[in-house]
């Protein structure tokens, strides 16, 4: 069991830095979730802390244990990453025999303590039928488990997954969430989980990690990071569909403050109401949830063209052009429509957050 606590850390490859100042703490026996979009970085983080790739400053400990200048073997790290990496002409049992056998580790297990490791693990993960088959004899679930059974094996202090579950179908990749989070329960090791499925990473973490180009945007219990955004990156990267980031004015109406967006002006909601009077003339930038955005047929004071629509579990959504932006809708009630057809909308702002337009920072939570 181990807090992991990254100071300051710095990476480049070549000319590309990749971390300049990156700090980040994790609770032990945590199961965190690092989330951002493809090449923000996260590989390169957990290649760090496993201690496959150096660091040109900064350090990482484990509890009190600085760790950066041990290989990998020494920082005692479990690793499960996105391409199996497992041997693919050994069996199951073979592959799961392999790390307690590795040179470092030679003579440390008896042959009984090898046997029931495996047997536990194998119970543990439901690949017991299987473990005298080799690995191009299973599918890719089955090997997935065998992959997470090498990383857990040696029961190692810190479990690092990379995209673990990605390349498995749906169904199995549902299956394998609870699962995950079963081990993790039972066996208790910080545990680090790299996604690019925001889905996955709400539904797993007990922290949530956001990065974008090499920085962390927002970490923290998953909801408080969804409901309190601290940046319009973050709130428009979560939801689903994401939230509408959207440019409007604030002006001051004769109901008080409202946003303007085009011709069309909203008012404020009680819960924004304060926040926005020390912003009348100033732009912000409005993230909305697609919930808040509905179809109006008549008295409209906005329009919309619809540019895409689609069928999710009985649900509609259609994204829309309204004066050049993109508004993401999700509704229960099927409308018929066709790329093109202008459409009337309705804005509640009572859920949305205002960020600064030109910082990206937050102003005013609503209450979504
Ligand atoms: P992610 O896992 O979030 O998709 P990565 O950590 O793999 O992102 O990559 C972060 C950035 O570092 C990307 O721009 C990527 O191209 C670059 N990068 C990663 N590994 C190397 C490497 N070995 N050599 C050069 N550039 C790399
Ligand atoms: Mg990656």
């Amino acid at each position: 069991m181990v807090q992991i606590k990254i100071s300051k850390i710095a990476k480049s490859f070549g000319t590309l830095e990749v971390f300049k100042d990156l700090n980040l703490e994790i609770k032990d026996k945590s199961y965190v979730c690092l989330l951002g979009p493809s090449g923000c970085g996260k590989s390169t983080l957990m290649r760090i802390i496993s201690g496959l790739e150096d660091i040109s400053a900064g350090s990482i400990h484990f509890d009190d244990t600085r760790v950066d200048a041990m290989n990998c073997a020494e920082r005692d790290v479990g690793l499960a990453f996105q391409n199996y990496a497992l041997y693919p002409h050994l069996t199951v049992e073979g592959n799961l025999r392999f790390p307690l056998r590795a040179p470092i580790r030679r003579g440390k297990y008896s042959e009984a303590e090898i046997r029931s490791r495996i047997d536990e693990i194998a119970h543990l993960l439901e690949i017991t039928p299987y473990l005298h088959r080799t690995i191009d004899q299973l599918s890719g679930g089955q090997q997935q488990r065998v992959s997470l059974g090498r990383a857990l094996i040696r029961r190692p202090k810190v479990l690092l997954l990379d995209e673990p579950i990605t390349h498995l179908d749906a169904r199995l990749r549902y299956s394998m969430r609870s699962e995950l989070k079963l081990i993790h329960e039972v066996m208790g090791t910080t545990t680090i989980h790299v996604t690019h499925d925001q889905q996955e990473a709400l539904a797993m973490a007990d922290q949530l990690v956001l990065m974008r180009n090499g920085m962390i945007e927002q970490a923290g219990p998953p909801m408080d990071i969804y409901n309190h955004p601290e940046n319009s990156f973050v709130a428009g990267f979560l939801g689903d569909p994401p939230r509408s980031l959207i440019n409007m004015s604030i002006i001051r109406s004769e109901d008080g403050p409202a946003a303007q967006l085009g011709d069309a002006t909203f008012p404020m909601p009680p819960g924004l109401i304060a926040s926005c009077t020390e912003l009348v003339g100033t732009k912000v930038l409005i993230a909305v949830p697609a919930k808040a955005i509905t179809f109006q047929d008549e008295g409209a004071t906005m329009t919309g063209v619809v540019k895409a629509h689609e069928m999710i579990e009985g649900a509609q959504r259609i994204v829309l052009d309204v004066n050049g932006q993109r508004f993401n809708t999700h509704n229960q009630q099927v409308r018929r429509v066709a790329n093109g057809d202008r459409v009337g909308l309705a804005l509640n702002l009572a859920p949305a957050h205002l960020f600064d337009a030109s910082t990206e920072q937050i102003l005013a939570h609503g209450d979504d």
